[in-house]
């Protein structure tokens, strides 16, 4: 029965998940539990929007993942890796196949204006206040993992192996996936042979699919600079060694890596993203300080970006006569380094087929490469690799995106419509029902290709 279950499976969920009209006679038990379990759905994604954890303090979200895992009948481990869930249901032989997603929140105060808008405020990194938000979308893959596990878990008769759901926290700092991995993930509990995530984009709409196979996304590096110079008198910079003025020859000179070094069609980024330099209007300083994000397809084109921002940092201090005790110091940290992600193609192209039947071509995406970072990447990178797939799934009003087609960024106004596009925006507003709705719909059918009985 179970070739012709699926079928009626997915085909029953392609028209719920649509909108398009359901006669009653089409939709199984299946589609009707889906009916019934979508306004759950919604109330755990608005209180988890409502209440959200900055990284690696994710307690009562990740108690919250573990209590309701556990009521669908997975057999629940916390603190894993910090906050970290893992939530396991066993069905006889077969496949190991987990589920991922993230918890955590940004620091960011929310100007939605939504019902549901948070308004909590809690202290960052440096010990200040901020606003919390969930601006990257975690709180719809949690929801999706959520209604995902509780739709397998009642139709066990369509699968068999080992179902195991993560909850990670910690993704934004990149420690949240090393950390679980570190403290056993892959050991303690059924290796995976596939590990599926996913992640909302507002510049798809929802009830779309994206993905693109094999490279996918960037790897990311923060980079230090410290600009040394010799401070004085604004009035006499002949007595001076102005690192105001090399910090800004040395951006300048940043900007041909991509244009110059680095063959045209590379995927990669370059950006300053911080200056911090002197005191007063009238005292040249004796350092700058330039934070620099770098993204990258491969470790090869970051060894060169690196070795570039060295050279070039350097050659234009001797250019304005700094003796090499005052070269500029270039650091990075390794350990945080977000790695390039990678999506076996295999894998990839299996989830897509499924995609395609399960919502129509037309709603399945070609997804570029993507210069945001995922610590999703690190899942893949063990001994020996295990297939992953990444992909996104559509989070923006369809109509929203219609109206604004080809228009410039500065055409939109930079409130209501440019911070709709982008994540980690204070207006970042996922459209949560046909979003959730294609999201579980899309992990049951990826999930249900990979553990069908034969
Ligand atoms: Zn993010
Ligand atoms: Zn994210």
């Amino acid at each position: 029965m179970g070739k012709t279950k699926i079928r009626f499976f997915t085909a029953g969920i392609f028209f719920f998940f649509l909108n398009l009209s359901v006669h009653a006679q089409n939709k199984n038990e299946i589609v009707s539990s889906l009916d019934k379990k979508y306004p759950e759905l919604e109330s755990f994604y608005k209180y988890m929007h409502s209440h959200p954890e900055l990284s690696l303090q994710e307690k009562e979200t990740s108690a919250t993942i573990a209590k309701r895992l556990r009521k669908s009948g997975y057999s629940v481990s916390e603190n894993i890796g910090g906050y970290g869930v893992v939530g396991i249901m066993k069905n006889g032989e077969g496949p190991v196949v987990a589920l991922r997603a993230d918890m955590d929140a940004l620091p960011v105060t929310e100007k939605t204006g939504l019902p549901y808008a948070s308004k909590l405020i809690g202290k960052d990194k440096n010990g200040n206040d901020t606003g919390i938000m969930h601006a990257c979308g975690h709180d719809i893959h949690c929801t999706v993992m959520l209604g995902s596990a509780g739709v397998l878990a009642e139709n066990k008769d369509l699968w068999h192996g080992t179902l195991v759901m993560i909850a990670q926290p910690g993704e934004e700092g990149c420690l949240g996936a090393k950390a679980m991995i570190k403290d056993g993930l892959f050991t303690r509990f059924p290796r995976p042979n596939y590990i599926l995530g996913l992640h909302v984009s507002p510049l798809f709409p929802s009830g779309s699919i994206a993905f693109k196979e094999g490279e996918a996304m960037a790897g990311s590096l923060s980079v230090f600079i410290t600009v040394r110079g010799i401070g004085g008198h604004a009035a006499m910079p002949n007595l001076t060694k102005d690192p105001v003025v090399l910090s800004a020859e040395i951006i300048m000179a940043l900007q041909t890596i991509l244009s110059r070094e680095l063959a045209p069609g590379i995927p990669s980024v370059v950006t300053v993203s911080s200056i911090h330099g002197g005191t007063a209007f009238n005292i040249i300083p004796d350092k700058v300080e330039l934070s620099l994000s770098v993204r990258y397809p491969s470790p090869e084109v970051r060894d060169k970006i690196l070795s570039a921002i060295k050279r070039i940092c350097e050659g234009s201090a001797v250019a304005a006569g700094l003796p090499d005790a005052l070269m500029p110091l270039v650091s990075y940290q390794m350990e945080k380094e977000y790695i390039p992600l990678y999506n076996n193609i295999e894998l990839s192209r299996k989830a897509g087929t499924v995609f395609e039947k399960t919502f129509g071509k037309d709603k399945v995406f070609p997804a570029p490469f993507m210069t945001w970072a995922e610590d999703f990447a690190f899942y893949s990178h063990e001994n020996p690799p295990i297939p992953t797939f990444f992909y996104f799934i559509g989070a923006n009003d369809p109509l929203f995106l219609e109206s604004i087609k080809g228009k410039a960024i500065t055409e939109l106004d930079p409130v209501s419509a440019a911070g709709r596009l982008t994540l980690h925006s204070p207006y970042f507003a996922p459209s949560p029902e046909n979003t959730i709705k294609t999201g579980v719909a899309a992990m049951c059918a990826a999930v249900l290709e990979l553990m069908k009985k034969k």
